[in-house]
């Protein structure tokens, strides 16, 4: 088996002037300390890791699993859920729970995480747990219809939301759910998140997705966000917040970050009573191609150059098109009242003789305000 070397040991280590034996693993901690001291061939036979190989990118780039081995037994499991390549991992998931916390994008017991680690294997993190302060222990197994396999802790209650994800587009390989307050002020605010404003967000979030509100942790929402998710890597989840997901955890984890700072400069920008500045369809386009180059789905990609940026102009309270206000009348402009048209008709037409007659009193008699 593997050395696993943790922040521990390789503070040891180099107070010694040591250096990791090959094929050892470093915790991301670890990775940190020794830093450019590492020399390029150390650790290079990190089972389960199939790039950024080396033992500085160890934590990094997709988790790849051999097709039909998920283990079975009870001993197969427990060894490969404490197996060094799932620790790196499961330590990997804490730092992106620190981020979280950090950045105020999870409160309390908010947020979760997944990371698929087999054809039906996914670690994950536990219910009621503040995501800034886990530990490697903390995290648990499952399969992919959250059936707990390994880990002290109960899984989070939202993880089929995420399997919802991992089970329609195989490319998701990380989930993170978390409830960032700018994107979530939009999911709750029913206001469309505009596209071709930024070119960074238009390349590494594509076009946001919007899954309906439902009831977290059911499998309604399982399916929603699901349906949604196969084709859009960040998905604003109504009157919740959102969730992304990525090749590896901590690629998604970015999205959370891209797509919260994102929301905030367009409320910023919107504030400024300029208006916002789109580019064009065609420069859109661009954008696109780039982003399939970086092998990322787009659910724009077949749509025409005119049909990219030809949303409604963007505004504070525009509304998500056929979206349902809590009280479940139409959140599109709404039918325009008879009686109230003929009202505003009638008062409009007294203003205007009332104006035509230079001032004098209207012909019913009544004065005009003082
Ligand atoms: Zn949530």
């Amino acid at each position: 088996m593997s050395k696993l070397i943790t922040a521990k040991d390789a503070e040891e280590m180099i107070r010694k002037g040591e250096q990791p034996s090959v094929g050892a693993v470093l915790t991301p901690s670890a990775r940190d300390l020794f830093g450019s001291r590492l020399k390029p061939a150390v650790g290079t036979s990190c089972p389960g890791v199939s790039r950024n190989s080396t033992a500085a990118g160890i934590a990094r780039g997709e988790f790849s699993w051999k097709p039909g081995g998920d283990p079975t037994t009870r001993a197969g499991i427990e060894k490969y859920f404490n197996s060094p390549a799932l620790e790196v991992l499961k330590e990997r998931i804490c730092e992106m729970g620190r981020r979280l916390w950090q950045r105020e994008y999870t409160d309390g017991n908010g947020g979760n995480i997944t990371v698929r680690v087999g054809d039906n294997l996914a670690l994950c993190t536990p219910t009621l747990i503040s995501k800034g302060f886990m530990q490697p222990s903390d995290i648990c197994l499952v399969d992919l219809d959250g059936n707990q396999l390994a880990g002290t802790r109960e899984r989070t209650s939202e993880a089929n939301t995420h399997f919802g994800i991992m089970k329609r587009q195989s490319a998701a390989k990380a989930c993170v759910h978390a409830h960032p307050p700018h994107a979530t002020a939009f999911s709750i605010a029913n206001v469309d998140i505009p596209s071709c404003l930024i070119p960074e967000a238009d390349v590494f979030l594509g076009k946001i997705g919007l899954a309906k509100y439902q009831t977290p942790g059911t499998a309604a929402n399982a399916d929603e966000v699901g349906e949604v998710g196969k084709s859009h890597q960040a998905v604003l989840m109504q009157n919740h917040g959102v969730i992304v997901w990525g090749a590896d955890v901590e690629e998604a984890y970015w999205r959370v970050e891209n797509i919260d700072s994102y929301c905030r400069v367009i409320w910023i920008a919107a504030g400024l009573g300029g208006g916002l500045h789109r580019f064009t369809g065609s420069q859109a386009s661009e954008l696109i191609k780039i982003r399939q180059k970086l092998g990322m789905p787009d659910a724009r990609a077949d749509l025409k150059e005119c049909e990219l940026c030809d949303s409604a102009e963007f505004r504070p309270g525009v509304l998500v098109p056929g979206s349902r206000s809590p009280a479940g009348t139409e959140n599109a402009d709404p039918a325009p009242d008879p009686e109230a048209e003929l009202l505003v008709q009638q008062i409009t037409d007294q203003i205007v003789k009332s104006l035509s007659n230079n001032g004098a009193p209207p012909v019913d008699g009544r004065n005009p305000p003082q």
